[in-house]
């Protein structure tokens, strides 16, 4: 039986400009075949299970012939899985995604196609660059800027005659031969024209001029692939339609090495402010199948005074097991809910549990001070959490009660893709977990690095943990709260916390 291949625009590089049903096929994706210029956080949505296959083409490397590319959809297919082919921008634009689906067509595999933002509008978009304009540009056209050498397929009176925008793509190498050709065969020399590298992401660099001045420019700042080229009087609209460089945290890329897994609040801030966010190592959670345990616990659940939740991922693991036992909420009437952190706390609610106790972090001493008043000798309290978590308590706050652990999931760290440390403008390292974690998967070259780096903490007792490791604190947080953290990134770019 054959599977299906989708052929997934992945945008033009900033991982929230991917569509609703890209993501959702990106999640549900048994392979995933990408290239380069996609953003290496998209693949973090993937099932643990999905297999990863890189057919990027490096701009000096010989690339995977296209033939080749087409024969992995077609055998990937035919293993009846689903394949996801994700493609930089939008398939279609000089994607080769229409002879892609020929090939599989011919095959007599079912595929689809799920369109994207191109680069050619949406990158534009990012430098402050309208397509098109009531004022100066009622058309515009996409043209490759490839050009075969000595065979140029390009009709440039034609394309010198139009007075829309004209946007190349994959052009730079090119760049003084289309303003040439462009001016030889009739445009203005004074057309304005821009070139984007990187649009949308946080190293996105745009410089502007005209056809006669760009090219002395481009290469005075050292601009590269990947870039697009776009000539028409719309680039004059940037002065006032330029809100992504203007973000406070614009061409700031920050190392966020996780301390737990899910959502990372601080990430989607720092994002919302324009700044990039590498999440490593990151942090998935590996369920634990010890249904001889959770029966167990589940039999004897009447017995327990407490259950203290060590996480959010241990309520949603611990309902499960209940659910699946055939049991519900009923089962915990009478017993005492602890949750550690605010998020666990609303996850209890979100199951309709109010939790008895909050307790601020995964502290023994705090949780001690919070409890130590329902606690006697022989009370039986249960520590429902992830595998260390669940040792470390139970450890930790030995004699206080009876305890019995629970362990529900196993984090393990995530760091399949190499970590380039030299692109970074700062660590913010948000726990003392987040310092131990990065640390463990750096090699000695690695971590000497660091030393050279902003490492910011957030708060005294991470800054002990850093400097523990012989690493110097760059900047400490205020109070130890992300949002804390965030002030400091934002003094550091020269702004104030937008209020
Ligand atoms: N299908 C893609 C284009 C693929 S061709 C799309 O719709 O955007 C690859 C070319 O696209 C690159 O050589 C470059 O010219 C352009 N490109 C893609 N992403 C880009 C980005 N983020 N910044 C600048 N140029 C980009």
């Amino acid at each position: 039986m054959s599977g299906k291949v989708v052929l997934v625009g992945a945008g033009p590089g900033e991982a929230g400009l991917l569509t609703v049903k890209a993501l959702e096929f990106i999640r549900q994706a048994d392979v995933i075949v990408y290239d380069r210029l996609v953003n290496p956080a998209l693949l973090k949505e993937r099932r643990p299970e999905c297999e990863l296959i890189y057919v990027g083409k490096e701009p000096s490397h010989h690339p995977i012939p296209q033939a080749e590319i087409e024969q992995i959809l077609v055998n990937q297919a035919r293993q009846n899985k689903l394949v996801i082919r994700l493609k930089s921008g939008d398939p279609y634009v000089f994607g080769r995604g229409g002879e892609e689906g020929e090939t599989l067509h011919a095959a007599g595999i079912p595929f689809e196609v799920v369109p994207g933002v191109t680069s050619a509008i949406g990158g534009l978009a990012y430098a402050g660059i309208p397509v098109t304009h009531r004022d100066c540009a009622s058309s515009f056209h996409v043209i490759t800027g490839h050009l075969k050498e000595g065979s140029d397929p390009l009709d440039w009176t034609s394309l010198a005659r139009l007075d829309g925008t004209l946007i190349f793509l994959m052009g730079m190498t090119q760049l003084p031969s289309i303003c040439a050709n462009l001016i030889q065969h009739g445009r203005r020399p004074d057309t304005a024209a821009a070139v984007v590298e990187w649009a949308s992401r946080s190293r996105q660099r745009t410089v502007t001029g005209d056809l006669t001045t760009i090219c002395a420019k481009v290469a005075e700042a050292n601009i590269g692939a990947p870039g697009l080229i776009v000539v028409g009087d719309v680039v004059k609209l940037r002065d006032k339609l330029n809100f992504f460089e203007k973000a406070p945290l614009f061409r700031k890329h920050i190392l966020l090495p996780r301390a737990r897994a899910g959502r990372s609040e601080l990430a989607a801030q720092i994002t919302a402010l324009g700044g990039e966010v590498t999440l490593y190592p990151g942090i998935r959670i590996e369920k634990l199948t010890d249904r001889a345990l959770m029966n167990a616990v589940l039999a004897s659940l009447p017995e327990y005074e407490e259950i203290v939740f060590a996480s959010a991922e241990a309520v949603t693991l611990f309902i499960e097991g209940l659910l699946e036992a055939g049991k519900d909420n009923r089962a915990l009437s009478g017993i005492r809910l602890t949750a550690i952190g605010k998020l666990t706390k609303e996850k209890l609610r979100e199951y309709g549990l109010a939790a008895d106790i909050l307790v601020s972090r995964r502290s023994a001493d705090i949780i001690r001070q919070a409890c130590a008043g329902n606690w006697r000798q022989g009370t039986k309290a249960l520590l429902a959490g992830s595998e260390k978590h669940t040792a470390q308590l139970a450890d930790e706050l030995g004699g206080a009660a009876e305890f019995a652990s629970l362990p529900l999931y196993r984090e393990v760290l995530e760091t399949e893709r190499p970590v380039d440390l030299s692109k970074f403008d700062a660590v913010c390292f948000s726990s003392s977990a987040s310092v131990e974690h990065l640390l463990s998967v750096l090699s000695a070259e690695e971590q000497a690095r660091l030393r050279s780096m902003k490492l910011l903490s957030i708060g005294p007792m991470t800054s002990r943990t850093i400097r523990k490791q012989g690493l110097e604190v760059y900047r400490e947080a205020k109070a130890a709260q992300p949002e804390s953290l965030l002030a400091v990134l934002l003094e550091e770019a020269g702004e104030v916390m937008p209020s």
